[in-house]
């Protein structure tokens, strides 16, 4: 069972010597446990954040663990009642060849449905934070502007076309001219490059009614950017901070949160942090429903990047946080 484990924490990006390759004998499943044959891994950001050792949402992995990481695996053994070999399905195993999983934390995946990548993207965690964190919280109604960054990614684009479907209209903000293209085809309405020269210009530009839900995926220089659009009542889905997860220090300059605190009041802004599995229950039913609906009649379009071999596993994933993926980044195996 060839496997990758976490050699070190990193200090900033990752390096290669934070993972070590290796090799172990085949694990072998429990009563109620499957052993899967690991298809198609999930690369997500916040994985980084778990290869550190600060407190945050998750527990940290330890030094030595096999790095985690949502799976499309294949059944091969079962010693669970109602599962095959054969059968396919979601589950959590990581950056490995097989692993063994209990049967109940699984999730049957049917081919016919939609191709069972999207497990990992769109119909999958990703595509679930977009939904429920406009649904709870950005709530973009009919004629609104909604923006969203790092909207090539499985959240951002999902978030876009999400806010579409009810009305709104959205400004796509990414990385490169190629995902810039790539938002157009997806039907935002504007896109832009967030480092193109003059980028906060632009962005007051594309928005002349200013923005009532800014999607927060990222933090940094484009949130700055955003703040001064804001109208009055925006709400903010604080989801991610992609901009800040390998930062070793704080940036330089003033300290401003007392200028940020007075503009969440004086504008009466709405700022929620949130993590997806909070609104699992509420929502999850609804979301497959829906969003199932809306990618199989192609109003909710998505991408994949994928890499080809689990060795290759650590270098896609610091390209995913640096931007190199257009759309869901996966590594796929063997
Ligand atoms: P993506 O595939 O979109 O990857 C992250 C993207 O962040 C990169 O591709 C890059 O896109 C962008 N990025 C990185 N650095 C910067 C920067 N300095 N400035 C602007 N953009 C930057 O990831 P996901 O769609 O999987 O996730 C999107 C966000 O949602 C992440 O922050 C993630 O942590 C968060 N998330 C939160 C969840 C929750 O429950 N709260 C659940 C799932 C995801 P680009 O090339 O466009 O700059």
């Amino acid at each position: 069972n060839h496997r990758i484990r976490l050699a070190s924490r990193p200090h900033g990006v990752p390096a290669p010597e934070d993972f070590v390759h290796d090799s172990a004998p085949l694990p072998v499943p429990g009563l109620g446990e499957a052993l899967l044959r690991t298809l198609h891994i999930s690369l997500d950001p916040y994985v980084r954040g778990r290869m550190s050792d600060a407190r945050s949402y998750a527990a940290p992995m330890e030094i030595g663990d096999v790095i985690v990481g949502a799976t499309v695996a294949e059944v091969v053994a079962s010693e669970a009642e109602g599962l095959a070999p054969g059968e396919i399905v979601l589950g959590y195993g990581g950056w490995q060849e097989y692993s063994v999983e209990p049967a109940a934390t699984l999730r049957r995946l049917d081919p016919a449905v939609a191709p069972v990548t999207t497990a990992l993207g769109v119909l999958g965690m990703p595509g679930f934070t977009a939904y429920a964190g406009l649904r709870a919280i950005g709530k973009p109604q009919q004629g609104e502007t909604l923006a969203v960054a790092a909207a090539a990614g499985p959240v951002g684009s999902a978030v876009g076309q999400i806010a579409r479907l009810r009305g709104a209209r959205a400004i796509g903000i990414a990385g490169g001219e190629r995902k810039v293209e790539h938002l157009r085809g997806l039907g935002f309405d504007e896109a832009l490059d967030h480092r193109a020269p003059d980028f906060p210009g632009r962005l007051a530009a594309a928005s002349p009614r200013g923005i009532d839900v800014y999607f927060e995926n990222v933090g940094g220089a484009v949130w700055d950017a955003v703040l001064p659009l804001l109208n009055e009542y925006a709400r903010v889905p604080v989801c991610g901070l992609a901009a800040q997860y390998s930062a070793t220090s704080l940036p330089e300059g003033p300290d401003r949160s007392g200028q940020l605190l007075g503009q969440v009041l004086s504008r009466s802004l709405t700022l929620r942090g949130f993590i997806q599995r909070e609104f699992r229950e509420e929502m999850q039913e609804d979301f497959l429903r829906e969003m199932t609906a809306w990618v199989q009649d192609g109003s909710v379009r998505y991408a994949e990047d994928v890499t080809r071999g689990l060795d290759r596993a650590p270098e896609a994933f610091v390209g995913m946080l640096r931007g190199d993926n257009l759309g869901k980044a996966l590594v796929t195996l063997g």
